[in-house]
């Protein structure tokens, strides 16, 4: 609320300390809070120095006051000397006068230590002349001859010129503008009231003896005048004894108030008896009854009083000075001393902001340039800490982030192994050193084996739980010298400085052993044991040329694929056999495009014939390339390549077209020929399939009924529920379907009923093994069996021996296939063969 309220108004004030660097801004606040108190300090000191000089004015007025009141005494002495030397109207000569115990000697003296306070005082105070004139007078009254009227006459001039004098010099002095009560009563005393006392003493005891002398009318005039004289003693005597009653009680000097007082009583009691006298000599109109020593005492006590009220005052008005000076001096000390500590404290201030803020701007500099492992350290226990603090935990946090980042742009975070980056990265170094040194390296490309069917029924967290498992062990095994994770279920070594490339495959093989042990998935009774393997692609990379990581990598990865291609679960080198390989079957890939629809693809034919009397009944359509350059080429060398390309497709198109226009031919004369026709799995997974087979019935215009399409076992497995949606529609064109090479992919039977399948074709491995393979005669066997069972017909394939034929026929094996019966031939020359067409499915 308040800063609210004043914010508007200390704006400015932030606004301009806000355009100043630190440095700048202390030395300014500094500046502002140091120069005042210099000021004031000064103005003080000043004050005090004044104060000091009016009092040393005093001082040197009552330095020369005194002994001025001296001399009025000694004149009032004198005075009243010449009265009481001659006597009436005698005139008088030097040398009675003389006689007559004037003190001339105490005048000279009185004179000349009012000549020595003169010099030092009457040029400031300016009352050199006046003293010069009452000078005159005194020397006048001092020399002054006549009758004695005449030489009271000069001392009495001489007197009032004096105590016009001590007026002036109170003026000058300052002291009649005392501020203190106790020195402005000493001095009120000492410079009116004692020089009154003083001269109207003598002067009430001259008057009365000058009156005796005088005639009747003169003498009434004297007694008036002595009246008069005698009043201002009273009045006088009241008015010390309230100035010195005053004086006395303000005053904390002891000394002083003691003599005051004595002085006082002693004055006060003259003054007394002298006023009794005066009053009953007036009262009574007989002046000569006063006697004429009657004063004497009053004048010594006024100036006794005189001497000690100066030196009274002297000492009231050092004691003053001392305390000036010493407040001044005080002042100035604890001036100083605050300007020193506060000059100190702020040094302090400063080196407690400016140093650590600039650490701090020198740390986020730092951090800013990228070095996070500043630190500020701040030892304060001010808001500064806390941003350092603060800035301190930043910078931490922003540390650990950064590790984060960094290891997670170059780590798998699943199972924290090194990724494709680093794991290129790395290698690219092992290449450099190996290429330096010479030395060989081999890259180990490990794919998981039946990891797919893991992820795919037990979750994506025992997925996960296995390739952390997975991660630990290779990061576990020796002379992997990196271990990282590819992606996926692929993993990578890299063996480095190998003495032989036979070490980098001891190695894959033992990677292949210790990922083929069983994983136990899961804790107690939810405990179950997956296994998986690994298939390893091994490619060198010996120093004497300049390879690319991701070459490398690209290599050991073919060879992976080969070594699932080899039956997984092992390790093949990318050697220049699979080099040539690999060539020969991208070379394939890119004539195969041109073959297709070219005329180059053309169907052979196999003849499928009657178990018991050998009569063909079919053929089965086997697709061969007539290649420009290499010859006629047989499925092996560019079926794979044509299913991995997915050319396979438009390939299968040809020949079905093929095969269904020859089955046309053939029924013309062979109304009950059929023909089948190979559809691989990447055909079944297509959509085109039942469209394309549809077309070519039409197109051809062939019976449905005379078409088989084989699909292999392993294919149909591979994706049961599609492969079932695909075969019921095929099947509902009227086309029939048989399972290839049954007997590979360990399906059973029963299972195989889901399919609308019509015909089992044998493959040719069990057929071999006819005559010496008990096992495999079994497995025919029971094939047929459960076969018949089904009511499934049976085509055995690979029949290559009359032996075979004989034993199969023994089986009661329907249909049979094979080199025995007929090799697969062009069309051209199948016409011949069919002789007695009989129905396989009737
Ligand atoms: P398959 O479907 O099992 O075809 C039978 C294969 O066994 C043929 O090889 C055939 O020549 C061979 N064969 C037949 N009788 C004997 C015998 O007595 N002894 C031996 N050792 N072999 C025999 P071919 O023509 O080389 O075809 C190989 C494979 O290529 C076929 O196996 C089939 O899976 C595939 N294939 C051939 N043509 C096509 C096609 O047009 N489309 C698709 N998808 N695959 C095709
Ligand atoms: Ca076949
Ligand atoms: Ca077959």
């Amino acid at each position: 609320m308040i800063s609210r309220a004043l914010g508007p108004l200390f704006r400015p004030a932030a606004a301009l300390i806000g355009r100043l660097r630190y440095a700048q801004k202390f030395v300014v606040v500094g500046l502002v809070l140091l120069v005042p108190l210099g000021f004031v300090a000064t103005a003080y000191v000043d004050l005090q120095r004044d104060q000091i000089a009016f009092s040393a004015k005093e001082r040197s007025g009552v330095a020369v006051m005194a002994p001025l009141v001296e001399l009025a005494g000694r004149i009032a002495q004198g005075r009243h000397a010449a009265v009481t030397a001659g006597g009436g109207e005698a005139v008088v000569n030097e040398a009675v006068v003389n006689e007559a115990a004037i003190d001339r000697a105490a005048i000279d003296r009185a004179i000349a230590v009012v000549d020595a306070a003169d010099r030092r005082t009457g040029p400031t105070l300016g009352t050199a002349q006046g003293w010069a004139a009452s000078r005159r007078l005194v020397l006048a009254a001092r020399h002054a001859t006549g009758t004695a009227a005449d030489r009271y006459a000069a001392y009495d001039a001489a007197m009032a010129a004096l105590l016009g004098l001590i007026v002036r010099v109170g003026d000058e002095s300052n002291l009649t503008l005392d501020p203190d009560l106790d020195t402005y009563y000493l001095m009120d005393t000492l410079q009116f009231r004692l020089p009154v006392v003083l001269d109207n003493a003598g002067r009430g005891v001259d008057l009365a003896l000058l009156a005796d002398t005088r005639p009747a009318g003169a003498r009434t005039d004297a007694l008036i005048q002595l009246g008069l004289t005698n009043g201002v003693l009273i009045a006088t005597r009241a008015t010390i004894g309230r100035a010195v009653a005053t004086a006395v009680a303000k005053t904390a000097d002891d000394a002083v108030r003691r003599r005051t007082i004595a002085d006082f009583r002693r004055l006060d009691d003259a003054t007394a008896a002298l006023t009794a006298i005066l009053t009953t000599a007036v009262k009574d109109r007989r002046p000569g009854r006063v006697p004429a020593g009657a004063s004497d005492a009053v004048r010594a006590a006024a100036a006794d009083f005189a001497a000690n009220a100066a030196t009274s005052l002297d000492r009231l008005l050092r004691a003053r000075i001392e305390g000036f000076s010493g407040r001044a001096y005080r002042v100035q000390l604890a001036a100083g001393l605050a300007a020193l500590l506060g000059a100190y404290l702020f040094v302090g201030f400063y080196l407690s902001v400016v140093p650590p803020i600039r650490r701090m701007v020198a740390a986020l500099h730092a951090v800013a340039a990228g070095d996070l492992t500043r630190r500020v350290v701040v030892d304060t226990h001010d808001e500064l800490s806390v941003v350092a603090r603060a800035l301190n935990d930043t910078v931490a946090k922003t540390e650990i982030a950064t590790d984060r980042l960094a290891r997670e742009a170059t780590h798998d975070i699943l199972t924290g192994l090194p990724n494709r980056a680093l794991a290129l990265d790395r290698l690219d170094q092992a290449l450099a050193a190996g290429r330096q040194r010479g030395a060989l390296l081999a890259v180990l490309f490990i794919d998981l084996d039946r990891f797919k069917p893991i992820n795919d029924s037990l979750g994506h967290h025992a997925g996960d739980a296995v390739l952390c498992e997975i991660a630990g062990r290779l990061a576990r095994l020796p002379g992997l010298d990196t271990v990282a994770r590819l992606g996926g279920d692929e993993f990578l070594a890299i063996c480095e400085r190998l003495a032989h490339p036979a070490v980098a495959v001891e190695r894959a093989d033992r990677v292949v052993a210790e990922l083929s042990r069983p994983f136990v998935l899961g804790a107690g009774a939810t405990a179950r044991e997956v296994s998986v393997g690994a298939s390893i692609g091994v490619a060198y990379a010996d120093g004497s040329t300049v390879q690319a990581p991701a070459d490398l990598i690209r290599d050991a990865d073919v060879a992976t694929y080969e070594a699932k291609q080899r039956g997984r679960g092992r390790a093949e080198v990318f050697d220049d056999q699979l080099r040539t390989a690999i060539e020969r079957r991208l070379q394939t890939h890119v004539d195969l495009r041109h073959a297709i629809g070219s005329g180059q693809i053309r169907a052979f034919y196999q003849p499928i014939v009657d178990g018991g009397t050998a009569a063909v009944l079919g053929f089965e359509a086997l697709a061969r390339w007539q290649h420009p350059a290499r010859g006629l080429l047989t499925p092996d060398q560019f079926i794979a390549v044509a299913e991995e390309t997915g050319l396979i497709v438009p390939l299968g198109a040809e020949i079905l077209t093929q095969a269904c226009a020859q089955a046309v031919h053939w029924r013309r004369e062979h109304p009950r020929a059929h023909v089948a026709v190979n559809v691989a799995s990447a055909q079944l997974a297509h959509e085109s399939l039942v469209p394309t087979i549809a077309r070519v019935l039409a197109d051809t215009g062939l019976d449905p009924d005379a078409l088989w399409l084989e699909i292999t076992e392993t294919t149909i497995m591979a994706d049961t529920e599609a492969a079932v949606e695909t075969l019921r529609a095929v099947r509902a064109l009227g086309v029939h379907l048989a399972i290839d090479d049954f007997g590979t992919g360990y399906s059973s039977l029963a299972y195989l009923r889901r399919f609308p399948v019509e015909i089992l074709k044998i493959d040719r491995s069990f057929v071999a093994g006819l005559g010496h393979d008990r096992e495999d005669e079994a497995i025919v066997g029971m094939i047929l069996s459960l076969a018949g069972a089904l009511g499934l017909r049976v085509v055995a394939e690979g029949v290559e021996s009359a032996e075979q034929w004989g034993q199969l026929r023994q089986l009661g094996c329907g249909f049979m296939q094979g080199f025995f019966f007929g090799r697969p031939m062009p069309a051209a020359e199948t016409h011949t063969l069919l002789t007695r067409p009989q129905p396989i499915l009737s």
